[in-house]
């Protein structure tokens, strides 16, 4: 068997052929570079029966997919395999038939959010690579993941965030070991910055799509889901999109699993989901454009969506477009109201992005875009945890005669 299926690289906009075993950035036409992969070999020596038979943590299950050719170089902080919940109580305040609505909850992963995908890949390739000191802008997930993965596998780290960024965010990367500047803009600020550091101080930009390897780890999304469906797909898969990242890797991994003959049938309609404060994507969309202009006074609470501007914005509106889906903002109150709703209905605390996944299924379904006889993934992609919750104001005075006088009815 080889070390690793992988032939080489491809520029997504004009085809034009990297090798493999390199450090890439962007391609030189400035856009995402995709990793391909020996498809006919993969389907002779590696079956679905041998993945199931494997016994490596999480997403590492699907290595032979995967680009890192030396196992020492597989960065794990543990990830597993997260749970598809279908929702129950709270279908019919979407609008759903009980069951028929999945939640793949990603807050499982390590650091809380399915970035750990993306960035353990990219930080083990870096690591694979040589590569020693990596940077990054984010809006806090992304920079958590890729600082503790960074520290797990000896390499320095760069973040660069929002000053807006969420404290927990900010703090959970500088406690993993990134050195951490908070900036006075917003996530694609930081991004110019980056690329300004990377001539001065020579770090590795990390950036979404503008390094091949986060998008090979999103990918394992669509094997995962895949697999635990049995290798069939749903009928619509709905999906936060701020960079758009697993939205793409999502689609990749159809378009390899259908290759190798591993799923047939249709795919399923990919649905991307953004805040009404940040929808450049869908604004697009409407237009009938491929590329979106960046969206100014970006805004909204759902962190991990607010992405004003997006180098992978034409291969996003083609998956949806390929797969026949369709693209939708969401007002934060609606998205809030939802998150609270399932969480009080269904004991399942999503993330505000997770939540506007939630929102437009109910949405979708009311405008009779997609029918309740379709079987639905929601993708929630962090855990609530990190997000500001409803405060709590009743309080018992442990002290008085009878304390529990204040539950009861008057
Ligand atoms: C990053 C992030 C997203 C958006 O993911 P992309 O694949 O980059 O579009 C959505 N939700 C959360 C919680 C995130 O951290």
């Amino acid at each position: 068997m080889l070390e690793s299926y992988v032939t080489h690289l491809e520029c997504s906009l004009t085809g034009k052929r990297y090798a493999a075993g390199e450090i890439h950035g962007l391609s030189d036409a400035g856009r995402p570079l995709l990793v391909r992969y020996d498809l006919d070999a993969l389907a002779r020596e590696v079956s679905r029966d041998s993945v199931a038979a494997s016994t490596a943590p999480g997403f590492w299950r699907y290595a032979p997919f995967l680009p890192v050719r030396h196992a020492e170089n597989r960065i794990s902080l543990g990830e597993v395999m997260t749970p598809l919940l279908p929702l129950r109580r709270s279908a019919a305040g979407l609008g759903a038939l009980p069951d028929r609505v999945l939640v793949k909850d990603e807050g499982r992963l390590p650091t809380g959010s399915f970035k750990a995908r993306g960035l353990c890949l990219a930080v083990s390739m870096a690591k694979e690579l040589g590569l020693q000191h990596l940077a990054i802008p984010t809006n806090g997930n992304a920079g958590a993941a890729m600082a503790a993965y960074a520290s797990r596998a000896g390499l320095r780290s760069t973040v660069l965030c929002p000053d807006d960024t969420p404290d927990i965010n900010i703090r959970e990367i500088q406690a993993q070991g990134g050195e951490t500047w908070m900036v006075n803009g917003l996530i694609n600020d930081c991004g110019r910055l980056v690329g300004e550091g990377k001539a001065r101080f020579h770090w590795f930009d990390v950036s979404t799509l503008k390094e091949p390897y986060r998008i090979e780890g999103k990918k394992t999304m669509g094997y995962e889901l895949a697999e635990q469906l049995g290798w069939k797909l749903p009928d619509v898969i709905f999906y936060p999109t701020g960079g758009g990242t697993g939205l793409i890797g999502m689609w990749k991994a159809f378009a390899e699993l259908k290759a190798m003959g591993w799923i047939d049938g249709p795919m399923p309609r990919m649905v991307a989901v953004q805040a009404s404060g940040c929808a450049p994507i869908v604004k697009a969309w409407e237009a009938g454009d491929e590329h979106a202009p960046v969206w100014q006074d970006a805004h909204t609470v759902a962190a991990g969506i607010r992405v004003p501007v997006a180098v992978g914005d034409f291969l996003i509106i083609r998956a949806v477009r390929e797969s026949g889906g369709f693209c939708m903002a969401l007002d934060d109150d609606v998205i809030m109201a939802t998150r609270d709703r399932i969480a009080q209905e269904e004991g399942l605390l999503l993330c505000p992005e997770g939540a506007a996944t939630a929102a437009a299924c109910a949405r979708a379904l009311k405008e009779g875009l997609i029918s309740d006889a379709d079987s639905v993934v929601l993708w929630n992609c962090a855990t609530g945890l990190k997000y500001p919750l409803p405060p709590v104001d009743r309080h018992l005075d442990c002290h008085a005669d009878n304390p529990l006088d204040a539950l009861a009815p008057a």
